[in-house]
């Protein structure tokens, strides 16, 4: 059995990996298996992957490759997450890839999803428009519409039928992977000391760059390593992390936010990939049951509008649940869905007198010294005060 470091080495490999690079490996053990890439923040993974498809996760390519062509095709003023996912497409990295989904969480990613499709002839690209009213009578008559008309397509294209039994297979593989996340969520919501922010970070989005069967053991093999592992507890500001539900964080930005003094509890990282509160059931109609899930089961995020659940009501129960003493936001630069809501959530955390930091980034972020510095001030100010 492998240990806790091995497994999160292995993760912080698998990361790094460009989309090509993660087929290529998932490859050694099926040579004919083909990608489908995943923009943020969420997607229906079931049906890509009843497809017989790896969902991939784009998450832009950190510091991998240099933007030769994107810059042309946007502003200046735009997250990293947009250029460099369309440099991959523009630079041949997913070129394995039978397409890529993306859906409507903002304008930019609006954008990309038609430069994409422009730019990758042959590939099937779309766009999903998910609801943004998630009580109207016709909601879910309307989403699961959608989410057949993303899996009609995605069928067509690929010359061959994907099966409601498929998916619901897929809903009971991807039940039991988000299963396993919620409880080491959980865990290290109890325990901070027990997991490390920026390898819980590794090893959730290891799961967009593996198979799920082949990801579900290595998740449980760390859970059941984490939970029967003893740790020194050690001092610090316990904190949420709020804003990085889209463009992920650099790792060495997590490293230096648990070095500055702050022990992270829950956050709000790979939201998409494990949105939902509790296992979707796969009896009866899948795509409804996925369709239900999105509109009451969803976790809140800034790019999901939920009339009912305000997202400000959302943070204040994740910092409760937490059992957290502040919040810091790590909005990627130039995010416009995460800088609005941090208007709204620096209002409400001011309001319930709950300390709250901002930390931007971007992917090519090379040195951390001036956030160090900024987040060592904000927790000795609270552990001392
Ligand atoms: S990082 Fe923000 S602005 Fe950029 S694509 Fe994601 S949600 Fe949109």
């Amino acid at each position: 059995m492998a240990t806790t470091p091995d497994i999160v080495r292995i993760c912080r490999e698998l990361i790094d990996l460009l989309p090509d690079e993660a087929l290529e490996r998932a490859r050694e053990s099926r040579p004919d298996l083909r990608g489908f890439g995943v923009f943020p923040v969420y997607a229906p993974v079931e049906i890509i992957h009843a497809a017989g498809l790896m969902p991939v996760g784009l998450f832009g390519a950190g510091n991998r490759i240099e933007l030769s062509h994107a810059e042309a095709r946007f502003q200046s003023f735009i997250c990293s997450i947009a250029k460099s996912t369309l440099e991959l497409f523009l630079g041949g990295h997913v070129q394995l890839f039978e397409g890529a989904v993306f859906s409507s969480i903002c304008d930019v990613a609006r954008n990309l999803a038609s430069l994409v499709k422009r730019n990758a002839p042959g590939q099937f690209i779309d766009y999903l428009h998910m609801p943004q009213n998630m009580y109207s009578a016709q909601s879910s008559a309307y989403t699961r519409a959608e989410l057949n008309r993303f899996r009609t397509n995605l069928a067509a294209h690929l010359g061959r039928p994907v099966a409601d039994q498929a998916i619901a297979e897929s809903l009971l593989l991807y039940n039991r992977v988000r299963r396993l996340l919620r409880a080491i969520y959980d865990h290290r919501r109890q325990n901070p000391c027990s997991i490390a922010a920026a390898d819980l970070f590794a090893v959730a989005m290891a799961g967009t760059r593996m198979m799920p069967e082949d990801y579900l053991p290595l998740l449980a093999n760390f859970f059941d390593q984490v939970r029967s592992t003893r740790v020194r507890a050690r001092d610090g500001v316990r904190v949420v992390i709020e804003g990085a539900f889209c463009e992920q964080p650099p790792i060495g930005l997590l490293e230096t936010l648990e070095a500055g003094g702050c022990l992270v509890q829950d956050d709000d990282m790979m939201i998409g990939w494990r949105l939902f509160t509790q296992d979707i059931d796969g009896d009866g109609d899948p795509l409804a049951a996925l369709a239900e899930a999105y509109l009451r089961e969803s976790v809140y995020t800034s790019v999901r509008h939920d009339a009912r659940r305000p997202r400000t009501e959302g943070l204040a129960q994740r910092v409760r649940d937490a059992g957290a003493e502040a919040v810091l936001f790590t909005p990627a630069k130039f995010c416009e869905p995460a800088l609005l809501d941090y208007v709204l959530f620096r209002s409400k955390l001011d309001k319930d007198g709950v300390p709250h930091l901002k930390v931007e980034f971007e992917e090519k972020m090379w040195t951390y010294e001036s956030v160090r510095t900024e987040v060592e001030t904000f927790a000795e100010s609270m552990l001392f005060e």
